[in-house]
């Protein structure tokens, strides 16, 4: 008989690292390195809101682990622990077996120990916490930008809302390639958090965040958390390109989309060589898009520095 017991030890049970006593007990028990913040975080993900119905079930394992250690990223810190509470409304084994496999290989992936966690029948429902170190004052913070400071963002912004609207069927025939639709669905579905980048950064930046909600929302944080304003230029936003979508289309995507997972970060002008090798070093596209301004106001400028006008603001769940 599948008793909530065998569903623990079956799916996710597994050896830990760094870790005193894992799954099994009333609580796991853990140490921190002298000297170092335990990060924490926690990051829900809802069926329906989070993801769609028929997603497979080895990405939502992924993902709800990947979208957590992103926190980390965005913080400077080191990934190290997590716990899972998850409502099943009924025991799948198939599902099981392939959401526990899209969580473990992120977790091996980031050297991330499940630790602990819930197991409960209902509504379809992960909800992860993760716990992860940096070293005491070199925390990546939201509220440390400082006026002048250059805004940079990794990776290609747009794919995963891209993705999205692809399975939406919100686009129109022949609007992606299958290997454009491809690619879109699997940043949608299948981040990679920027960890080694948010570590790289720690003496560097003076502020970062992850992008889940859009780049102007989730920028939009770090500017009032630190009290400034920007000047961001499109032309410069490493976007998604499709020739068949028009500019303002390729504009909400990248500048307002979701899930994209990437970090924007701000650093003073002069680390901009240091910004630029760490890049390259980890083989992951940089880019300078704008600068932060004491007026406490955001403009975004076309490549003839005339204003562009946002459609679409970023994703908020109560909306
Ligand atoms: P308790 O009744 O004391 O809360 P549980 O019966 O809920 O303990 O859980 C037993 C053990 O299994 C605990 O160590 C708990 O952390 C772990 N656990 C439960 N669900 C999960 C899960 N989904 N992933 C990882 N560990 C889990
Ligand atoms: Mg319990």
């Amino acid at each position: 008989m599948t008793t909530e017991f065998n569903i623990i030890k079956q799916y996710f049970d597994r050896p830990c690292a760094h870790t005193d006593l894992g799954v099994g007990d009333d609580a796991a028990l853990i140490q921190i390195s002298p000297g170092h913040h335990l990060a924490i975080s926690a990051d829900m993900l809802v069926a329906g809101t989070h993801f769609l119905a028929d997603c497979p079930a080895f990405d939502i394992g992924w993902k709800s682990l990947a979208v957590n250690i992103s926190d980390m990223a965005a913080m400077g810190a080191t990934p190290k622990w997590a716990t899972l509470s998850i409502a099943l409304p009924n025991v799948d084994e198939v599902w099981l077996a392939e959401f526990s496999s899209g969580f473990f290989a992120c977790a091996e992936q980031f050297g991330v120990s499940l630790i602990g966690g819930d197991t409960t029948r209902g509504p379809l429902n992960i909800s992860v916490q993760i716990i992860g170190e940096v070293p005491n004052g070199k925390a990546l913070r939201r509220d440390g930008a400082k006026a002048d400071d250059e805004i940079w963002v990794s990776g290609i912004l747009g794919e995963a809302a891209l993705g999205l609207a692809a399975l939406q069927n919100k686009l129109n025939e022949n609007q992606l390639s299958h290997s454009e639709k491809d690619t879109c669905i699997d940043a949608l579905q299948k981040p990679e958090p920027r960890v080694g980048l948010g570590v790289a950064l720690r003496d560097i930046a003076h502020s970062a965040i992850d992008i889940s909600d859009g780049l102007m929302a989730d920028l939009g944080h770090v500017l009032a958390q630190s009290h400034l304003g920007a000047e961001i230029y499109w032309h410069k936003v490493p976007h998604v390109k499709v020739n068949r979508l028009d500019e303002s289309t390729l504009q909400g995507l990248s500048l307002a989309g979701g899930d994209d997972y990437e970090l924007c970060f701000t650093a003073p002008k002069n680390k901009r060589a240091e910004i630029l090798s760490i890049g390259e070093q980890l083989k992951l596209k940089l880019s300078c898009i704008g600068v932060t301004k004491e007026e406490r106001s955001i403009h975004i400028f076309d490549a003839d520095h005339q204003p562009i006008e946002l459609k679409v603001k970023g994703y908020d769940h109560f909306n």
